[in-house]
């Protein structure tokens, strides 16, 4: 089981305590503390993740990795001790500081990027159910997600299409309504699910009504083993992360219960009706458009926990590069005792720990409801992105020849790290959301 988190309000109180000089007043509110100390709670948990990433993840990752094979053994060992289970992911996110979740997620990703999605790639749906199903459907559906230490099972996010990526407005499935049977009828064709047609659990964003754009769109709980009409498309062979199984899902008259929509119809077709009343109000005259979105907050809060999983990769590509140089001699001197090479490493290593501090920023914000006027969570992403991009390039400069041997781990650093500058928002999208919070202005 993972190590307890501190859940009370005060987890300062356990932070180390800082000496107190005279001219410090020392009776200050202690709310008004700031400190980037981890408390214990946090270290343990950082240390138990990062065992099994060393001792299980990064040993596995080749063979995963040249497989292009979900590690489903890797996955149940996950399950065994705690980590892979809906149980953990609670007690990471009830920490009140926001920072379990990305500690975990840097160090599971630290091992392998390839093992580190198989084993929360399930995440992606379970934030979806979590974010918008009803507390019946939540204890429903998410341990479903993740099955038992004995039977794993995993989840996928269906929201992209082959048409709809950036845009998400440009989504064709629909979802309909048949009042005879009391169902939905699902029909159209997702793309680049992680998970797809592999998971027990497939949560996926159709239109129900296509005139609302992306405020007619709902999330509907499609079951494999009780749905008819879901089906796996072709899977993709990518550049990295090739432990992830990434594959096109089809819906053919997919028919599911009524009960199935995220949130309930109830809910959903009060949401509509107030979607149809505000689109007659623009249409009218008497409202202005405003291209906000509801759910940008969700992913604002849900971008730093990728971001982490960025970092995890480059942090593995700086410290092998790093015992690389210092152990390498060219020209009877250690690599490293050529500036080039240890600034190279310097820069590294600043450039990871300030994406780390954006990371740990917007975790705290999206745990604490602090809003996210200038797009922090994109900003955590977008840089962590950027950082493990050019971090695990440079590592592979400095192996030299080996850094481009498949015998040695950075090329598949990098090959992993590019992902991050493109999915679950590009970078391009990032600064979009940035630029657009930061001025309050449309911007194309
Ligand atoms: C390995 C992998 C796993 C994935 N897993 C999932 C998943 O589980 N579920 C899911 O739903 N999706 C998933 N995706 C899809 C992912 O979210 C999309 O690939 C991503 O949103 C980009 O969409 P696209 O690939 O269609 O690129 P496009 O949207 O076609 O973009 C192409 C290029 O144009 C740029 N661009 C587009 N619009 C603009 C603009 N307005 N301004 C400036 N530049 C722009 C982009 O930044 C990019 O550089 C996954 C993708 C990959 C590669």
């Amino acid at each position: 089981m993972p190590p307890t988190v501190t859940t009370n309000d005060n987890w300062t109180e356990e932070q180390p305590v800082m000496p107190v000089k005279e001219d410090i007043d020392a009776t200050a509110d202690a709310e008004a503390a700031f400190s980037l100390a981890l408390s214990q709670d946090q270290k343990d948990i950082r240390e138990w993740v990062h065992g099994f990433a060393a001792d299980v993840v990064r040993p596995a990752a080749r063979e995963w990795d040249e497989r292009e094979k979900t590690p489903w053994p890797i996955i149940q060992e996950a399950a065994k001790i705690g980590l892979y289970s809906w149980e953990s992911l609670g007690q990471f996110h009830m920490d009140p500081t926001g920072l379990s979740v990305p500690i975990v997620f840097e160090e599971l990703f630290w091992g392998d990027g390839g093992i580190g999605m198989a084993i929360i790639g399930t995440t992606l749906a379970v934030a979806s159910i979590f974010g918008q199903g009803t507390g019946e459907q939540i204890g429903e559906w998410i341990p479903r997600c993740y099955g038992t230490a004995d039977d794993v099972k995993v989840a996928a996010f269906c929201s992209s299409e082959p048409n709809a990526g950036s845009d998400v407005s440009a989504i064709r499935s629909t979802a309909k309504f048949d009042e005879a049977t009391n169902e939905w009828v699902i029909n159209g064709q997702k793309a680049w699910a992680t998970n797809g047609g592999i998971a027990d659990v497939h949560v996926v964003v159709a239109s129900v009504d296509r005139e609302l754009g992306t405020r007619g769109h709902a999330a509907f709980v499609v079951p494999m083993s009780e749905a008819k009409g879901i089906s796996e498309g072709s899977k993709v062979a990518k550049h990295g992360l090739r432990a992830s199984h990434t594959a096109d899902v089809f819906f053919d008259d997919c028919r599911i219960p009524a009960e199935y929509v995220l949130g309930g119809k109830e809910k959903l077709d009060e949401r509509l009706a107030k979607a149809r009343e505000r689109a007659n109000e623009i249409a009218a005259g008497t409202k202005r458009f405003s291209s906000s979105n509801p759910s940008m907050a969700t992913f604002e809060a849900s971008r730093p926990a990728v971001g982490a999983q960025a970092l995890g990769i480059a942090r593995a590509a700086y410290e092998y590069a790093l015992e690389y140089a210092k152990e390498r001699e060219q020209f009877k001197r250690k690599i490293i005792q050529n500036q080039s090479v240890a600034f190279t490493l310097a820069r590294m290593k600043m450039e990871i720990d300030a994406a780390r501090l954006l990371v740990w920023r917007a975790s705290w914000m999206g745990r604490n409801a602090v809003p996210f006027e200038a797009a922090e969570g994109s900003m955590s992403k977008l840089k962590a992105g950027e950082v493990a991009v050019w971090v695990t390039e440079r590592a592979i400069q400095i192996l030299g020849g080996n850094g481009y041997a498949r015998e040695f781990p950075v090329e598949r650093w990098h090959r992993d790290a590019k992902l991050y500058d493109i999915f679950e928002g590009t970078a391009e999208i990032q600064q979009l959301v940035i630029a657009r919070a930061i001025s309050g202005m449309r911007i194309e």
